[in-house]
């Protein structure tokens, strides 16, 4: 059985030395240049190929994939598998785990993350360490003998950051084997963090939220610079089936040649948002690392939250984040959602509206509370 990626030739202008992200986000994920080819990679709707080729089979390979997969490995620097969904991702990365392993875990993290690494411990399959992410020492000092490091930075929804070079320095340093260190780099995306050049082993991508960036696609990526990883993770996927589908692929493409933008623009309004916000007395706390486009506000009580929540008519009810639109909602209106988080925490993804709007349709509500 192949598991070839070999689509058409995807490639970057011949001879230049494109170095810009933002450049690479546009350039990459291409077919060749060639006369009366089409700029964008078709979709490509097919469960079989014709016999004598690489892939063979619809569940090992489809050039929309290798497109998407380009341009994602391309911004990360490594190679990049796609999957279904986030999820999908997350357990091909934890089933490369051994029966009986030990992972460090983020101890806030998006909650599909958690309740799939509980699960696990659950059924005696993994032994769970769990570590606070902006903690280095605490995660040093819980690593040693640990076989795989989870680190989830920002956080979701406390927004709690780690400090990944130094974890991977420290982890490399540790007697033994070092633990594979795995970024969910879905917060950040690869225009503001590329955990890979700091020393991670993996990232992570719900590619749903930011790569996407329009809500309308569900999608995954797992993305390293190990080969042998990247074989075995292609592997787990052709096996256990979790392939994305070819529309969603070309949506997440299409995309993402706007992300260095997108990124930019939210990052930039989530500022001037988070100062605003930092002064208004209805406003108990504002949780932002100084950088993106997600931040979590505490209010008086839960009813506070849920009447903001209920009253705007920009921002948009609902659960999810990174799209273009501006979304918030009140964290533990999920039963699940782990007991650390406030009851009155609203996490806030901003958009790419204007910002004057926003501001004065937060300030609407929160000034009547
Ligand atoms: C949404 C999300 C996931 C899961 O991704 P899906 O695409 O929903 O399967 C994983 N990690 C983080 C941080 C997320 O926000």
């Amino acid at each position: 059985m192949t598991h070839a990626q070999d689509g058409p030739d995807f490639t970057t202008p011949a001879g230049s030395a494109v170095v810009q992200l933002r450049t690479v986000a546009v350039t990459s994920g291409r077919p060749a240049k060639e006369p009366d080819a089409p700029l964008n990679q078709p979709i490509v709707p097919a469960s079989t190929y014709v016999g004598g080729g690489a892939t063979g089979y619809g569940r090992y390979g489809n050039p929309g994939w290798s497109a998407l997969e380009d341009a994602v490995g391309q911004l990360e620097g490594g190679t990049a598998i796609s999957f279904a969904s986030g999820m999908a991702g997350v357990n091909a990365v934890v089933d490369l785990l051994d029966e009986g392993a030990t992972l460090l875990i983020s101890d806030t993290c998006y909650l599909g993350v958690a309740s799939l690494a509980a699960e696990r411990a659950r059924q005696g399959r993994l032994t769970l360490r769990p570590v606070p992410v902006d903690d280095t020492d605490a995660i040093v000092a819980a690593a040693e003998g640990a076989d795989m490091v989870w680190l989830e930075s920002p956080t979701n929804p406390l927004m709690d950051v780690a400090d990944l070079k130094a974890v991977s320095a420290a982890l490399a340093a540790l007697p033994g084997d070092a633990p594979l260190l795995v970024v969910d780099n879905t917060f950040a995306t690869p225009i503001l963090q590329r955990p890979l050049e700091l020393g991670a082993d993996l990232v992570v991508h719900s590619a749903t939220k930011f790569l996407s960036g329009h809500s309308d696609a569900v999608l995954g990526a797992v993305v390293t610079a190990d080969q042998a990883i990247a074989d075995r993770l292609l592997a787990s996927r052709s096996l256990h089936g979790a392939t994305p589908g070819v529309l969603e692929a070309f949506l997440v493409l299409r995309g993402l040649r706007t992300l260095a933008l997108r990124v930019e623009a939210a990052q930039e309004s989530a500022l001037i948002l988070a100062e605003r916000l930092g002064q208004h007395r209805s406003v108990r706390r504002v949780r932002h690392p100084g950088w993106g486009s997600l931040l979590s506000i505490e209010l008086a009580d839960a009813d506070a939250a849920d009447r903001l929540v209920a009253g705007a008519r920009v921002w948009v009810h609902a659960t999810s984040l990174g799209g273009v639109e501006s979304t918030f909602e009140r964290r533990r209106r999920w039963p699940a959602e782990l007991p650390t988080v406030p009851d009155s925490l609203v996490r806030l993804s901003v958009g790419i509206e204007h910002v004057d709007d926003l501001w004065a349709d937060l300030r609407r509500v929160l000034d009547s509370l």
